[in-house]
């Protein structure tokens, strides 16, 4: 633990690997550490992304590091960041190989957990042709026959309304028995959304590994080729707590617990700075790449402030 980093940044997705290039910019002593599970890794493509869109994630974090590695004042290491404390100004990180880091400002950038619901066969399927947003996968299955699985009323139905963007053919599952009222249905049935009752048992897959159906509990199945799932997202870990962060008072709709932060990405404790996911931004590879460069250059002019007044 001899080094004092300027800025380490916990975890190298979209978000970290931004905020690393801003900080290698501008010559400051950089530690990115990365356990190496972006949340989108299961994807075939980023979407939406101008000028890479639908390339692979991997590659995308790949070109991201090669780039880094020309700032020689940043250092990217594979690990996973198991605790955290400050000391006085500064604060100390512990590996989860037993070693520790010195440094005086943290930017977290550690991504949420995507929590899709339960069923059998989602977790095969989750980030191709099963998805949490239109946005990032439903141009890929566009114009077929699509699904939302959603037992909450107010979010199906709102699920059900956008998706019909990308297809014709939509129906909303509700898992059961569902609470719609009479304005719900009429405004589906007006969009030609159709409602399905019957209680899902798994999803069925083909064999390219895409969506082909979805089982009910009666043994009946209806053939999908691409289902919209709610997904919540939920803290990694309990690191930005330890570190004195706070959680936002008001979560959004798709974050649980994000991370609060001010405009310059700061959290409720001094020198902790916070982007992407885990802070509560829109979850998408853009707006995680916009809060890491801004936080970056946030922790710059901190560390300016720090040493110059
Ligand atoms: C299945 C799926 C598909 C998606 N598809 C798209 C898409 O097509 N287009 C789009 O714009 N968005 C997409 N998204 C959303 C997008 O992936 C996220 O918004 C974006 O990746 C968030 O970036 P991030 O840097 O905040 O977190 P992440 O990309 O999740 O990166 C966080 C990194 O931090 C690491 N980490 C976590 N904890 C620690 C620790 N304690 N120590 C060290 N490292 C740690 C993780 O291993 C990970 O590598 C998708 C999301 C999912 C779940």
């Amino acid at each position: 633990m001899e080094t004092t980093w300027d800025c380490t940044i916990v975890g190298g997705g979209a978000a970290g690997l931004s905020a690393a290039l801003m900080l290698g910019r501008a010559r400051r002593r950089t530690l990115l550490i990365d356990a190496g599970e972006p949340s989108n890794r299961h994807a075939h493509g980023v979407g939406g992304l101008l000028g890479h869109d639908g390339r692979p994630p991997a590659e995308l974090y790949a070109l991201g590091r090669e780039q880094l590695g020309r700032y020689t004042s940043v250092e990217v290491r594979d690990g996973e960041v198991v605790g955290g404390e400050r000391i006085g100004d500064r604060f100390t990180l512990t590996l989860a190989d037993g070693s520790r880091e010195l440094t005086r400002r943290v930017l977290l950038a550690t991504g949420m957990d995507y929590r899709p619901p339960a069923v059998p066969g989602v977790e095969q399927l989750w980030g191709t042709t099963v998805f949490h947003c239109p946005f990032c996968h439903g141009w890929e299955v566009r114009e077929r026959p699509l699904g939302v699985l959603d037992d909450n009323p107010d979010s199906g139905v709102h699920r059900a309304l956008l998706l019909r963007f990308w297809s014709d053919d939509v129906v909303l599952f509700t898992n059961g028995p569902s609470t719609l009222d009479a304005a719900a249905r009429e405004r589906l049935w007006a969009a030609n959304v159709a409602v399905d009752e019957r209680r899902v048992e798994r999803l069925v897959a083909d064999d390219a590994g895409a969506l082909a159906a979805i089982a009910f509990a009666d043994g009946t199945q209806a053939e999908r080729n691409g289902l919209l799932v709610p997904a919540p997202l939920h803290q990694r870990s309990a690191l930005a707590e330890q570190l004195g962060a706070t959680p936002s008072p008001e979560p959004g709709p798709v974050a649980v617990d994000p991370v609060a932060v001010d405009q310059m990405f700061l959290t409720a404790a001094p020198g902790v700075f916070a982007a992407g996911d885990l802070s509560g931004t829109m979850p998408s590879v853009p707006n995680a790449m916009a809060a890491g460069a801004t936080a970056g250059a946030m922790v710059v002019q901190s560390l300016m402030a720090e040493q110059r007044g």
